[in-house]
């Protein structure tokens, strides 16, 4: 796994030291063997790991390393740590927060923290709409970021508030967003940001195109948002 996800890094442009390979090998050795007795991903595979986990996380890379002044990031959704915790790891430099409903998943992500020592890592089994309301989250990321989470008209409802003014916001998508982003044109409008830029790429070894969706907050989010859990999902920012 490891030789496949440095040769696959190193293809795609991503610098990894040793350091980072071993911690990043320790991660998906982690998943592997909680999975053979809590089912917290569906894919189990060590390649697939490294391709559709790891890599897949360490393409978010494309935007941090296009905006140099971010210090704190968020990642909303991390299940078992992605793509939050392969960043934490790719770039330790960053104060790094984890949110996750999920109580067992959030367990499992600071157990690795912890194995794995990371510094400034802070991990929340919390849900984002909460998160998004309280004193020292609300928008005071300069990047958050969020996989396989929500549609984009409810998404940004759970990470926009926490983006600071000037700050980003990065959704991880597959090849058909444009019906989701078309959707989602009222509740950015609301919630203050405006679609900066989508960088596709391509994993190795798999047909389905990936994107990544990067919008820039212009506004601060009015103090009625995020509404209560739930809602963001039940009713959805939309027009009409
Ligand atoms: N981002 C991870 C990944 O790509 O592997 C996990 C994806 S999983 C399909 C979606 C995760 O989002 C679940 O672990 C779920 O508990 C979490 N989630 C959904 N709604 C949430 C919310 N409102 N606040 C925090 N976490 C949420």
């Amino acid at each position: 796994m490891r030789e496949l996800l440095q040769r696959a890094a190193e293809r795609a442009g991503f610098t990894l030291g040793q350091p980072q390979l071993d911690a990043l090998q320790q991660l998906a050795d982690g998943l592997i063997a909680l999975n053979q007795h809590v089912n917290l991903t569906a894919i189990t595979a060590s390649d697939e790991i490294a391709i559709k986990h790891l890599l897949d996380s360490l393409y978010c890379l494309r935007v941090i390393e296009q905006l140099p002044s971010i210090q704190r990031l968020a990642d909303v959704g991390s299940g078992a740590g992605f793509p939050g915790l392969v960043i934490k790891i790719a770039r330790p430099q960053l104060d790094v927060t984890l949110i996750e409903a999920t109580s067992k998943k959030a367990d499992f992500i600071r157990q690795m923290v912890s194995e794995l020592q990371l510094e400034a890592t802070t991990v929340l089994a919390q849900r984002a709409e909460e998160s998004g309301r309280q004193l020292g989250m609300r928008e005071s990321f300069e990047l958050v970021t969020a996989r396989a989470v929500a549609r984009l008209p409810i998404l940004a409802e759970l990470c926009l508030p926490l983006v600071s003014v000037g700050g980003h916001w990065l959704a991880q998508k597959g090849a058909d967003y444009t019906d989701e982003l078309s959707d989602a044109a009222h509740a950015l409008d609301v919630l203050g940001a405006e679609l900066s830029e989508v960088i596709p790429y391509q994993l190795p070894r798999t047909a389905t195109p990936r994107n990544l969706l990067v919008f820039r907050k212009v506004r601060p989010t009015p103090p009625q948002y995020p509404r209560r859990p739930g809602m963001p999902a039940k009713r959805p920012l939309q027009a009409g």
